[in-house]
């Protein structure tokens, strides 16, 4: 099967042309929202089928970033047949960049020049016959978002497969360049045969000095080889400048070249819409408060809709379905046993959880709309300047809002930043921004003691658990790593109306997901809480009696002058500590059995005050990560001794933190 890989600038529209031409047919990473990992996808063309790969966005493909290596490799190893590289028309100097990296490598590339909507809107005129000639590849005009275009581009897509590769680029690097890298060539081929990659390629890439090649290929043992390398190095810088900077001198005039002769732009700084809108939203002293605005609607309107609306809706079928199935299994004369895991265990459990979907789809179709409109990239730019006076680098911020899913692609984008100290920060600080599973906690809370004010109790929640990152993250950049804070060129995507399909389609991915937790982690880990509170025969089901109760018993003085010191609340959060959905799970199951028939809600408000809601929901926003989000900082630091002190230092800092809304609330007269 043959297959093809999308490769384009962040942004240019690549996701969007991988839906038009997957549609539904395809396989997303096992975390929402994550990049690095490879989406991949079929298609289906003339009864015969492709497969399709989304690579991660990138500017360029040195080995500057995981992004970066990540899409070199695949396009190096796996030799996909053809690239699609999509390229952002409105945009074309910067992403042509990208594409001659892609023709250096001796890809068979066929350019997908999108955004040509807005490019005629802009009077960029390109003419696509010379643009095609001088690159020396296909280009074929495409509106992705319209699906315009796609139909050409699959079929000259399986019509490159089918000749020959064609390895020569138009690029000229001058002759200093091409002698040495026709000596290094040689050379190459003579000794490393095997090598899968175009000899072409390593040798440029070995007088850039690109270390990750030199290791790739096995040349850094290789003393013989390396003073060759350092022959042709010295011999281009004593007759014109460093090999580096004469290359990538080359790609630029070459690319300049190639925009003089194909495209027209009017050159007139006109000031566009984005820009008038921008005036506004990131202004120095309106955006911050714009963001904040932005947010607080944001979280009520989904309490409206999602709540209001929606969720009586979700929350009455979960419990007819309960009922349905109780009165069924009665009736077969099912053991008791069964009938109480299913009605305790699951439907209280599992049930409890997914009652929240509503919740969750709406959340995230704003949070969808807010990305696509293009101004989540705002909102990060807005804080730049904050994050840097806190000697931070403006991408942590980036990764603190893919947090606001799931902290676990949430880390994994900290792979874009290139400094170690600047990483381990944004990594340290990622659990506490609120995801996705500890939503239903927030809402269980706030059903029992807040109902009147969801939207501020869940913006102040979320607020606290920024306001609690920036301050961790100063205080690690002054204390434990003490170079310089990096700084970077953040990139603005114009606005644009954010497309219906593009939005359900990450809400559901959300939904979907969290659902699928709901099946699969959050059940195998209610079955085992719910064995635990039924255990030892003869003791009350669910009582303070059971092995869970006991082991609740045992901890639940820590959390005394917290405030909630009862043992569910410690089995909740113990549960906690495996998947975050697992929390209203188990305190689902143990206060059904407390009082049966009486709701969870009733259920809260014997077992909590209202201060003590607040500090528990504080805790749980920023105590210890579950196992998953453990799992891939282990994977990302590479280092158990940084994984443990994330685990002891985020529950430290919650229970720390509650204790004091506990003890202080208190002071104040609050109860
Ligand atoms: P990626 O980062 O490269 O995967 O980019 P996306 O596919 O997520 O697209 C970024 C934004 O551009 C989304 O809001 C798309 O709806 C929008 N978009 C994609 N293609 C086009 C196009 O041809 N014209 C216009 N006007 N918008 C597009
Ligand atoms: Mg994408």
């Amino acid at each position: 099967m043959s297959t093809i890989a999308l490769a384009g600038n962040p942004n240019s529209g690549k996701t969007t042309v991988f839906n038009a031409l997957t549609g539904t047919n395809q396989h997303v990473g096992n975390w929402p929202g994550v990049t690095v990992e490879k989406k991949e996808g079929r298609l289906k063309y003339n009864s015969k089928e492709y497969i399709i790969v989304d690579l991660p966005g990138t500017y360029s493909l040195g080995a500057n970033s995981e992004d970066e290596v990540v899409a070199r490799d695949f396009i190096l190893k796996e030799n996909p047949d053809v690239i699609i590289n999509v390229v952002d028309a409105t945009n074309i100097e910067r992403n042509l960049y990208l594409t001659t990296q892609l023709l250096e490598m001796g890809a068979k590339v066929i350019v997908a020049l999108n955004m040509m909507d807005e490019a005629k809107k802009n009077n960029i005129h390109i003419d696509i016959d010379k643009l095609s000639k001088k690159l020396g590849t296909p280009v074929v005009e495409t509106i992705a978002s319209k699906g315009e275009g796609m139909e050409e581009l699959i079929q000259k897509s399986i019509h490159i497969t089918k000749v020959e590769k064609s390895c020569k680029t138009n690029i000229s690097y001058g002759n200093n360049i091409d002698r040495e890298v026709q000596v290094l060539k040689d050379n190459l081929e003579k000794k490393y045969s095997t090598s899968k990659y175009p000899s072409d390629w390593i040798a440029i890439k070995l007088l850039e000095g690109d270390e990750y090649v030199f290791n790739t290929v096995g040349i850094d043992k290789d003393q013989n080889f390396s003073k060759l390398i350092k022959n042709s190095v010295d011999s281009i810088t004593n007759s014109s400048i460093e090999p580096e900077l004469a290359i990538l001198d080359s790609r630029y005039k070459f690319i300049n070249s190639i925009i003089k002769e194909s495209v027209s732009k009017p050159n007139t700084t006109e000031e566009t819409t984005s820009d008038r809108i921008d005036k506004v939203l990131t202004n120095k002293w309106l955006g911050i408060p714009i963001f904040a605005l932005i947010m607080f609607v944001m979280f009520q309107a989904t309490f409206t809709i999602g709540e209001d609306l929606l969720g009586e809706f979700v929350a009455g079928g979960i419990e007819s379905l309960g009922e349905f199935i109780g009165v069924f299994l009665t009736n077969v004369n099912a053991p008791a046993w069964l009938i109480a895991f299913i009605s305790d265990g699951l439907f209280q459990g599992v049930g409890a959880v997914l009652e929240f979907i509503p919740l969750i789809f709406v959340l995230y179709t704003f949070m969808g709309i807010l990305e696509d409109s293009g101004y989540m990239a705002r909102a990060a730019y807005i804080m730049d300047r904050l994050m840097r006076a806190l000697g931070l680098h403006g991408k942590t911020f980036v990764s603190m809002l893919v947090g606001f899913g799931c902290n676990v692609p949430g880390i994994m984008s900290t792979r874009t930043l290139e400094n170690k100290k600047d990483r381990m920060i944004a990594i340290l600080i990622n659990p506490f921004m609120s995801c996705g599973a500890k939503l239903p906690i927030y809402l269980m809370f706030i059903a029992a003691f807040f109902p009147e004010h969801g939207g501020i109790v869940l913006f102040s929640i979320y607020a606290l658990g920024i306001i609690i990152a920036l301050l961790m993250g100063k205080l690690f950049s002054k204390t434990l790593f003490k170079d310089e804070p990096s700084y970077f060129i953040m990139e603005l995507p114009p606005y644009r109306i954010p497309t219906f399909k593009g939005v359900m389609r990450n809400a559901w991915e959300k939904v979907s997901s969290f659902i699928k937790r709901a099946g699969t982690i959050i059940f195998g880990e209610v079955t085992i809480l719910w064995i635990l509170a039924v255990l030892p025969l003869g003791v009350e089901p669910y009582s303070q009696g059971s092995i869970l109760g006991k082991i609740g018993t045992f901890v639940s003085p820590i959390f005394k002058p917290a405030g909630f010191g009862n043992w569910e609340a410690s089995v909740g959060l113990f549960a906690g500590i495996v998947a975050k959905e697992a929390v209203v799970a188990t305190l689902g199951m143990v206060h059904a059995g407390v009082d049966n028939g009486t709701k969870l809600v009733i259920a809260l408000q014997q077992a909590f005050t209202p201060l003590s809601a607040i500090s528990f929901m504080v805790m749980t926003l920023l105590y210890t990560p579950c196992a998953a989000t453990l799992g891939t900082i282990k994977r990302e630091t590479n280092s158990v001794k940084w994984t443990l002190f994330i685990a002891l230092y985020t529950f430290l800092i919650g229970w720390v933190s509650a204790t004091l809304i506990y003890q202080i609330g208190g002071l104040l007269g609050f109860s």
